[in-house]
C-alpha cells in the first residue's frame, strides 16, 4: 500500500512536511509488515508517495484509519508551523497552541509543530514529549491578581528560578509603550522581553505600536529587551511584523491548521501493479535531486538523470523490517533540523511572501 497526497488543503501551499511517522511506526511495530517511508521532517510535493507498506493486508489493514490520523494531522500542523517559520525569517516562534486542543493529542499537535520549525513549546506534558524545555512569559492572571504590571513583573522576578526569562505581558492594564518603559526601568538588564498580547479591538497599527515601544525602549539605553507578540497570528500578520517583533506566539493557526489529506491504496498485490481507477499502479520510488531538489516518481528499481544532470538518489529508507524497527527514533529536534535543512534548499533566496503564494 501506497501512502500518497493528492492535493494540499490550500491552494498557496506547494509543498509539504511529512509527519506522523514515529506513531506510525510505534502503531505497527511487531506485526509482520515493512515500512519504507521519506524520513520524518521531509518537505514533499503532491502526486508522489511518501510510504509505502508492504504484508499480509489482514496484518495491519485495521489500523489503516489509525495509520492515516496519524500522519493527516500531524503532517498539517509542521506544514503550517514550517510555513510560520519561513514568515519569521530568523525571528522566533513559540507554539501557543495546546489551549485550542483537547488535552490528550495537545502533546501530539506540539511535537508536530515543533518539528514543522517552532523553537519551542508552552505546555509541560508536549515539552516532555519532545524532550526539550517548555518556554512561556508572564500570565495576565498574575497581573491581574497583583493589579499592577510592574508590581507583578518584581514579585515574577524575585520568585521564579532564576535561569527563566523575565518577559512581561505589558498589554494588561495601560498603554504599551508607557507599561514597556516602567517595566524596562524597574528589572533594568534583568528584563529580557515584553510581550505584547493587544486585544485586536486595541490594536490600530499594531506595527507601528510596535516600532513605537522598540524607539521608546533603545532611546532609554533597552536595547536588549526582545518583542514578543502573540494573538491571533497568521503568516501574513508575522511576515508584516517580522522586521520589528524578535518571537512571536502562534497558537489557533498552527494547532487548528488543515490536515493533510493522504490516502493509502493498495497499488501491488503479490508483485502485480493493481490500483483503484484514478491511481497508478506499482510500487514506486520518489527520486530527488539535491541540487535543483526537483522530484520524479519512477517504477520502483528504475534510475534516470535529473533534467538540470544533477544527480537524483532516493528519498525513501525502509524504517520497518518485517515488524521490528530498523533504527532508533530520530530526536524532535533532530527531525526539526532536517525540516529546516529541507526548508532552506527548496526555499533558496525566494522572499518568504512569494515562496509561501502570499502574493
Ligand atoms: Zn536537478
Amino acid at each position: 500500500m501506497e501512502v500518497f497526497l493528492k492535493s494540499f488543503p490550500d491552494t498557496r501551499y506547494t509543498w509539504g512536511v511529512f509527519a506522523g511517522l514515529q506513531e506510525v511506526c510505534i502503531l505497527l511495530e511487531g506485526r509482520p509488515v515493512t515500512i519504507h517511508s521519506i524520513p520524518e521532517g521531509s518537505l514533499f510535493r503532491t502526486n508522489t508517495p511518501v510510504m509505502n507498506i508492504e504484508g499480509n493486508y489482514l496484518d495491519f489493514g485495521e489500523l489503516e484509519t489509525a495509520v492515516l490520523g496519524c500522519l493527516c494531522q500531524a503532517s498539517g500542523i509542521a506544514t503550517k508551523a514550517a510555513r510560520c517559520k519561513v514568515a519569521c525569517g530568523d525571528k522566533g516562534l513559540v507554539s501557543f497552541g495546546a489551549r485550542r486542543m483537547h488535552p490528550a493529542i495537545a502533546p501530539m499537535v506540539e511535537r508536530a509543530a515543533f518539528i514543522g520549525g517552532c523553537d519551542g513549546v508552552a505546555t509541560l506534558a508536549s515539552a516532555r514529549l519532545i524532550d526539550e524545555k517548555p518556554v512561556g512569559t508572564m500570565p495576565h492572571t498574575l497581573i491581574l491578581q497583583i493589579g499592577d504590571t510592574v508590581e507583578a513583573a518584581l514579585a515574577f522576578d524575585e520568585i521564579i528560578d532564576p535561569g527563566v526569562p523575565r518577559i512581561v505581558l505589558i498589554d494588561t492594564f495601560q498603554d504599551e509603550k508607557f507599561e514597556a518603559i516602567r517595566v524596562a526601568q524597574e528589572l533594568k538588564d534583568r528584563l529580557s522581553g515584553v510581550r505584547l498580547d493587544t486585544p485586536a479591538s486595541r490594536r490600530g497599527n499594531f506595527r507601528t505600536i510596535l516600532k513605537e515601544v522598540r524607539w521608546e525602549l533603545d532611546t532609554r539605553g533597552f536595547d536588549q529587551v526582545k518583542l514578543y507578540v502573540s494573538g491571533g497570528l497568521d503568516t501574513d500578520d508575522i511576515i508584516n511584523l517580522a522586521d520589528t517583533a524578535d518571537a512571536f506566539g502562534v497558537g489557533t493557526q498552527i494547532s487548528s491548521a488543515a490536515t493533510l489529506d493522504y490516502s493509502l491504496d493498495i497499488v501491488e498485490i503479490e508483485g502485480e501493479p493493481v490500483a483503484k481507477r484514478g491511481k497508478c499502479s506499482g510500487r514506486k520510488d520518489l527520486l530527488r535531486c539535491r541540487r535543483c531538489m526537483k522530484d520524479y516518481v519512477v517504477p520502483y528499481g528504475e534510475h534516470r538523470a535529473c533534467d538540470c544532470t544533477g544527480e537524483l538518489s532516493s528519498v525513501f529508507v525502509k524504517v520497518m523490517e518485517n515488524g521490528k524497527l530498523v533504527s532508533d527514533f530520530l530526536s524532535a529536534r533532530q527531525i526539526r533540523a532536517h525540516c529546516l535543512d529541507e526548508v532552506a534548499a527548496i526555499q533558496k533566496d525566494i522572499p518568504p511572501k512569494i515562496f509561501l503564494g502570499l502574493v
